[in-house]
């Protein structure tokens, strides 16, 4: 599905309308201009020199009247900044989560320098302009703005731009939760996620915000063989073994499985789709097991959308082999495996065992990081505050909790039973979306406009003092 980008020239100020902070201007240009700041500041992970932006931040958050932090870790390139803007205590923090680092870039099929933080027909352009520096500087600039109007606060709002999302570093927020806890423990949190996706029409068509991440869990196939001479080859050749099972898991399609956020998420897209797409979408988390798989043949020609409902399987590494003369006596493949919460992680493997039928195969999938954990609730103060500034940003568009196809390093939270929120706060279009970790990743200047809007509704709803 393609939809047309919003065709929304940016206006340089708009009004919010949220009490207290009523008929107060947002100059949405500073978060453009933050966001080129943060472009500049190279953070490819690896090795993702996070420092440097702390240190861009600190100054900007202290100027403001925020506690500021930065977080040394033993790699003196790497440090996580933590900006406090008190609250009267009567009420436990909220807490801002944007991961620092981002993915490196094939820069000859770039357009633009990817780290110029180019202004070009309405949008930034820059490495991590969607994931997720335009978000760290939507929730920075609306953090900020509750210290520019001074809001009254009945609770702390924590800002956090974290290490080592993108590498699988050490230095991450698994890190961060197991040395300086109390420097981000919260009631709730926000954190990159859901969608907030233009229609074909140019206005936002819903707004999903993810309350669970799939789990993302490395599996290896391994066959094994006689190590010979290759002029004489044997039956139990490691890599045919290999090559069989590969192809024994590449046509085997894993069934429907689908959670209450998913289920809430269709219904949405079924209201806002029209015939025959909006259909498939009520079949496909209606009561007809038949209607379901059929409707399922059809989505899930959309890779996102057939990531949604399903665990996925997905060879990413194959070695075997290291001499032309020589038969190796094994072979292997990594999987990446990505399991909807509350999958049986044994009984999943078990299965492809089946779907492998070789017993001389091992498969062998590694237990993840965390234990699973229920989805965050839907019934708390963040998550109101959010769907009512969304609804009120966006008129029309449906609000729907997600189940985030990909990973996040929310797992530090919720795996402590914290409520972490996702969304990447600005709309986007399908093809913007494709730029995401690929090349001329860019998002448009009223996009950022109107997602900085949307978050400082946010938190004065959920913080500010009534
Ligand atoms: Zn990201």
């Amino acid at each position: 599905m393609r939809f047309r980008p919003i065709l929304v020239a940016a206006s340089a100020v708009i009004a919010v309308t949220s009490s207290p902070a009523r008929a107060q201007a947002v100059n949405s240009d500073s978060t453009t201009a933050l966001l080129v700041d943060l472009i500049r500041t190279n953070t490819s992970n690896p090795p993702g020199n996070e420092r440097q932006l702390a240190e861009l931040l600190a100054p900007r958050f202290r100027a403001r009247g925020f506690e500021v932090k930065i977080i040394q870790t033993p790699d003196s390139a790497k440090a996580i900044i933590v900006a406090r803007l008190k609250g009267d205590g009567s009420k436990r923090p909220v807490l801002l989560a944007a991961h620092a680092d981002v993915v490196g870039v094939e820069r000859d099929k770039w357009t633009v320098d990817p780290f110029a933080g180019v202004i070009k027909d309405g949008h930034v352009y820059g490495r991590g302009a969607i994931d997720f520096k335009g978000g760290m500087a939507v929730f920075a600039r609306a953090a900020m703005m509750l210290a520019e109007r001074k809001v009254p606060l009945a609770r702390d709002v924590i800002f956090i731009a974290e290490a080592d999302e993108e590498s699988g570093g050490p230095y991450s927020t698994a890190w961060m939760g197991r040395e300086h806890w109390a420097d981000i423990d919260a009631e709730f949190a926000l954190n990159e996620g859901g969608w907030i996706m233009n229609g074909d029409d140019g206005r936002v068509r819903y707004v999903s915000i993810s309350t669970a991440d799939k789990l993302s869990i490395p599996m290896t196939v391994t066959a094994r063989g006689t190590s010979t001479h290759s002029s004489m080859p044997r039956p139990d050749n490691a890599i045919f073994a290999l090559s069989r099972a590969l192809a024994k898991l590449s046509s085997y399609e894993t069934p429907l499985s689908i959670t209450p956020a998913t289920k809430q998420f269709f219904t949405a897209l079924s209201r806002t789709s029209s015939a025959p797409m909006s259909g498939y979408f009520r079949d496909l988390v209606g009561s007809d097991a038949a209607r379901a798989r059929r409707a399922d043949s059809i989505i899930s020609r959309d890779p996102l959308l057939h990531s949604l409902i399903r665990n996925t399987i997905a060879p990413v590494i194959i070695q075997g082999g290291f001499r032309a003369n020589v038969i190796p006596g094994s072979a292997a493949a990594t999987i990446n495996l990505r399991l909807v919460p509350g999958s049986d992680l044994n009984a999943f493997v078990a299965t492809l065992r089946g779907v492998v039928g070789d017993t001389t195969v091992e498969l062998k999938a590694t237990a993840p990081t965390y234990a699973q954990t229920a989805p965050s609730s839907e019934n708390t103060d963040l998550y109101r505050a959010l769907t009512a500034a969304a609804r009120a940003q966006f008129p029309g568009a449906e609000v729907t909790p997600y189940l985030f196809q990909a990973g996040t390093d929310a797992g530090a939270w919720r795996s402590r039973g914290v409520p972490v929120y996702g969304i990447y706060p600005y709309p986007i279009d399908a093809d913007e979306l494709t730029r995401m970790h690929g090349n001329d990743e860019k998002v448009s200047i009223a996009s950022l406009a109107q997602g900085t809007e949307m978050i400082f509704r946010t938190l004065v709803d959920v913080a500010g003092r009534r």
